[in-house]
């Protein structure tokens, strides 16, 4: 028999992992704020806590995914922790599942903090490739395998429950770089002869083969060494920058989204690192104490 799941939260994300959940055969208690979201989930066969409290209290697996972290301690502030497991999907920085992970702790929970991968559609749809992140406790880890890999894949990123957030947001913030490309590459070609669902084929193929220039980028900020193996020196990536400046201001279009990598670039340049890779330009963005 699986074990029950205590779900709280039933926005988009959370009502998704919920029907996933019931699909593969989990007992679910479901809680959310707002009663009347719960009914969805009722009609397919959860229980329906009245109360964060009373829901909490229906089994050891707790799962959050609210709105914030400031939610996560609000939600759970009348319920009594003592011998839970506490996964929290919640999306928060790092610094605040770590916070939360004390916070957890000092009231009798385990804790394990979920960056979730996916976006509501692909919950329960394994080929669609979601997962989530978790940080913290290895052994609820360990314990809950099953059941938390029934809606979503799973990858532990660390005994840190604040890694689990870390690696999310380093994702989406890579995710941010490639959206402002693309938004700008679009801006460029509208209104050309070329059909734009047509352009948009190549971009995704273009920009799936660049992608692996992360493999080389690991190898070099590991090895300390941004000349090994350069393909594009760095004198010449800015020289085809100012390129792609002056292009965009022929068409009429503004620099401004790639604007602070080209000039990243030229500041590492300026310092006399002509012969490395542009994965030198990391330094300039990293704080040193
Ligand atoms: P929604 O806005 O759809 O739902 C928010 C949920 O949080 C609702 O259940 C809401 O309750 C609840 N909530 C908000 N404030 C409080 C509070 N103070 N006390 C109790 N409950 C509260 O968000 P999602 O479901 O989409 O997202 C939930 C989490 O999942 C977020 O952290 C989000 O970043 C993360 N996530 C979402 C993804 C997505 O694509 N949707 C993708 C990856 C992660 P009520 O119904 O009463 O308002």
């Amino acid at each position: 028999t699986k074990p029950r799941v205590v779900l709280l939260g039933l926005g988009a994300m959370g009502a998704a992992l919920g029907r996933a959940w019931l699909a593969a055969g989990y007992p679910v208690t479901v809680w959310n704020r707002t009663a009347a979201r719960a009914e969805p989930l009722r009609a397919l066969g959860a229980d329906v806590a009245g109360t964060a409290a009373e829901a909490v209290a229906a089994g050891p697996l707790v799962v959050t995914c609210l709105l914030d972290d400031a939610s996560v301690e609000e939600a759970l502030a009348g319920a009594d922790l003592h011998g839970r497991d506490l996964v929290d999907l919640t999306t928060g920085t790092p610094d605040q599942a770590d916070a939360r992970a004390a916070w957890a702790q000092n009231r009798g929970a385990r804790f394990l903090s979920g960056g979730v991968m996916a976006v509501p559609p692909m919950v329960g749809v394994p080929e669609a490739g979601g997962y989530v992140f978790y940080g913290g406790s290895r052994a609820v880890f360990d314990r809950h395998r099953s059941a938390l890999a029934a809606p979503l894949g799973v990858h532990f990123a660390g005994a840190r429950p604040g890694a689990a957030a870390l690696y999310d947001i380093a994702l989406l913030s890579a995710m941010n770089g490639m959206l402002a490309g693309i938004t700008h590459a679009f801006a460029l070609v509208r209104g050309e002869e070329m059909p734009l669902k047509e352009f948009a084929g190549l971009l995704t193929s273009w920009l799936s083969a660049m992608a692996s220039a992360a493999d080389t980028m690991a190898e070099q900020i590991d090895s300390g060494d941004y000349t090994r193996d350069v393909v594009s020196n760095l004198a010449m990536q800015v020289s085809g920058n100012r390129t792609l400046a002056a292009a965009a201001r022929e068409r009429g279009v503004d620099f401004r989204l790639l604007a602070p990598y080209s000039e990243l670039l030229a500041e590492r340049l300026a310092q006399g690192f002509a012969d490395e890779d542009g994965t030198g330009a990391l330094e300039l963005l990293v704080e040193r104490s």
